[in-house]
């Protein structure tokens, strides 16, 4: 495996994680950002970016020392989705865009937010709000939940 950029503050040299890109780390974190109001050397606004890395030991010991933050973007959107003519089972669908701007303390014990949002058939039919990307066919999707849910219910019935 061939060298990674290495780590921005202790300099330890990282590995790839992956062949074609330098920046992506083993054991450590790929950070990105497009400059800031307030930086007097990187803010350009035209679409570039800084790139570095930050190996897990020195992001964990920032992280207990308090100077790492969290946000979040957005969370996962779940919904049942059939795996046979009668049988759902409850799958990740998509992404809805979040705006919180809650920025808390980081440690490494906090590996990321476990709720979602889930979505049911109803709210599929109603349309699903501009926040919120599907990577299924969601016509697809009503129609053949409609056709399992249906299956289920016949099957209950008898
Ligand atoms: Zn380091």
């Amino acid at each position: 495996m061939t060298d990674a950029l290495q780590c921005f503050k202790c300099g330890v040299q990282l590995r790839r994680a992956v062949d074609d890109n330098e920046a992506q780390p083993d054991e450590g974190v790929m950070f990105s950002a497009s400059g800031n109001y307030g930086s007097t050397v990187f803010d350009p606004m035209d679409g570039s970016y800084l790139l570095i890395n930050i190996c897990d030991r020195c992001v964990a010991e920032a992280g207990e020392q308090g100077r790492v933050l969290v946000g979040r973007a957005g969370r996962p959107v779940m919904c049942d989705v059939p795996i046979a003519d009668d049988k759902t089972i409850k799958s990740n669908i998509g992404f809805e865009v979040i705006d919180n701007g809650a920025l808390v303390h980081w440690n490494k014990d906090i590996m990321g937010f476990d709720d979602y949002c889930f979505l049911e058939l109803e709210d599929l039919k109603q349309g699903v709000p501009n926040n919120i990307k599907i990577h299924l066919d969601v016509d697809r999707l009503i129609s053949d939940l409609e056709r399992v849910y249906e299956n289920i219910d016949k099957k209950e019935e008898s």
